[in-house]
């Protein structure tokens, strides 16, 4: 029998050996370590020579061989992410969210005034759709994906977080298969912005794991999924509504020249917690 903070410090070692860095490797040896024992954090700190049986410490094991060997991201090890401090499914069929990400939802509710109609173009785990519902319980939101893999998902993110009648979730690339006669005060998205000769300096965990269609628009500069995600949303716009985007690094300008071309006035860009304009 192992002390669960022995079994903690190998797995950080582990983790450090293979050059993961040692702060990403000890939220992620508490994330295995809570997943397989039931434990948190605090249990943990709190209790530090709590015992556990050999038997639980064979899945933990295989876990941390999985991360090492095949560099599969923890999260879909555990198949579990945190977005806005709440608790989402994730598998290989949809982008692990993001930090980032959680700066356009608050953006979006930032101009939010009145119960209003929402979409969320490419929702992938349905993390923007899931966290605007529970925001704004007044508003029709819904969730758009071209994966139906990644639809069910959000479905069952929603589900779980109490908010799936809120939600309408369509399969569909960007519009195609939303009511012509459907108009937004806001569309958001997340979409593809990684171009494909970025794709060698993506980590392996990113490149080869997460879902290629999430991740890659098919030009050099990588704003082609923006080019037409603006040109479609003009006409869905209710008058004085907004389209809110995520930008990959160094494309709000180019990304703004697309919203200029088409219409969009008032545009403004907000950074990330690193200085990067965002959103
Ligand atoms: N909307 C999801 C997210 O923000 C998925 C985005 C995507 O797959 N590009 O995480």
């Amino acid at each position: 029998m192992k002390t669960i903070q022995k079994i903690f410090q190998n797995i950080v070692k582990k983790l450090v050996e293979k050059n993961i860095d040692l702060a990403e490797a000890k939220i992620e040896a508490g994330m295995l370590v809570e997943n397989v024992f039931n434990l948190t954090n605090k249990d943990l700190i709190l209790n530090p020579s709590f015992k556990v049986s050999d038997d639980k410490l064979k899945k933990l094991d295989f876990l941390v061989k999985k991360r090492i060997d095949e560099r599969i991201p923890v999260q879909y090890l555990i198949n579990k992410a945190w977005f806005m401090n709440e608790e989402f499914y994730v598998d290989e069929n949809v982008l692990i969210p993001r930090p980032e990400t959680e700066i356009l939802v608050e953006e979006v509710l930032k101009l939010i005034e009145a119960p209003k109609k929402i979409i969320d173009i490419g929702t992938g785990s349905g993390c923007i759709a899931v966290m605007l519902a529970k925001k704004l319980p007044q508003a029709k939101i819904i969730a758009s994906d071209i994966s139906e893999k990644a639809l069910k998902i959000a479905k069952f993110n929603a589900e779980k977080q109490k908010v799936k009648d809120k939600i309408e979730f369509v399969h569909s690339d960007i519009f195609e298969n939303i009511d012509k006669n459907e108009k937004f005060n806001i569309i958001v998205s997340n979409p593809p912005y990684i171009s494909e000769k970025e794709k060698e300096t993506l980590q392996i965990e990113v490149s080869g794991h997460e879902p290629y269609l999430a991740l890659f628009a098919d030009d050099e500069t990588g704003i082609s999924f923006y080019e037409k995600l603006v040109k479609q949303a003009v006409s869905r716009l209710c008058s004085g509504g907004f389209l809110a985007v995520e930008v990959g690094f160094s494309q709000a300008a180019p990304v703004k020249e697309i919203f200029i071309k088409n219409g969009f006035e008032n545009i403004q860009n907000v950074k990330d917690l690193s200085g990067i304009e965002r959103v």
